[in-house]
């Protein structure tokens, strides 16, 4: 089996169907292979969604949308276009198969879509047997996302956001400039030094609140394009 069907509903920003799928194999050299997660529109192709701007019922208002790092042609768009022709079991009412699947394996929550649009509970039954997860998310000041903090991190691109995300109960990802400092309470993201997300972990929420929020220095095709904005 390639992956599953684990949720199917509205997205809280617009009321769109959206459905949550998990693949079980990944190439992805940065995460390692963990149980990827789509969060994805049940109607419209990824790129169809992201030139109309319906992609909002998944990226919500997503501050870094032009910034995307996500390569939406490439596995989100596969990842659709076998959903769309039925080639994903639907596991919705099959929980005992799903924790199976997942049993012992790290879970990265939102290999493109935000987590965040999908509630909570959904998310604890397919993590239940799992090793861990991560997991971040750019809905962290609305109302709906705040049980989420359990699960993911509070994707931020400045100190200013990161320490109003922390006042709200979060652990943050924080995406900073090479000029930019380090702050007390974060710690550099390893995977610059070839440590993966498999084997690392960190960034699982707030269940443990006293833990170190993440800074990681800008980098990717989008790199120069952030840098500028947050000179
Ligand atoms: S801190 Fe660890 S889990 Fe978080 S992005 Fe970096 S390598 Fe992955």
């Amino acid at each position: 089996m390639r992956g599953f069907i684990f949720y199917k509903g509205r997205s809280p920003i617009d009321n769109a169907e959206i459905v949550g799928i998990a693949t079980l194999e990944s190439k992805n050299g940065k995460t390692g292979n963990m149980v990827q997660t789509w969060i994805l529109r049940t109607d419209t192709h990824p790129l169809e969604a992201r030139r109309n701007g319906s992609d909002r019922a998944y990226c919500g208002d997503c501050p870094m949308h032009s910034e995307c790092y996500i390569e939406w042609g490439k596995a989100p768009s596969n990842v659709w276009k076998t959903y769309a022709r039925g080639g994903y079991m639907d596991l919705r009412r099959k929980p005992a198969l799903m924790r199976r699947l997942t049993m012992g394996r790290m879970v990265r929550l939102g290999a493109a879509g935000d987590p965040a649009m999908i509630p909570l509970q959904y998310w604890l039954r397919l993590l239940e047997t799992a090793e861990g997860w991560t997991g971040y998310t750019h809905q962290w000041r609305e109302a709906w996302a705040q049980p989420m903090r359990e699960l993911c991190m509070a994707s931020v691109e400045t100190a200013a956001d990161a320490d109003l995300a922390r006042a709200m109960g979060w652990r943050t990802f924080r995406v900073k400039t090479r000029a930019q400092p380090i702050a007390k309470h974060e710690i550099e993201c390893p995977s610059d030094k070839g440590r993966r997300c498999i084997d690392c972990g960190a960034c699982d929420g707030a269940l443990k609140p006293s833990s170190a929020s993440i800074v990681i220095v800008v980098h990717g095709p989008k790199a120069k394009q952030f840098e500028r904005a947050h000179a």
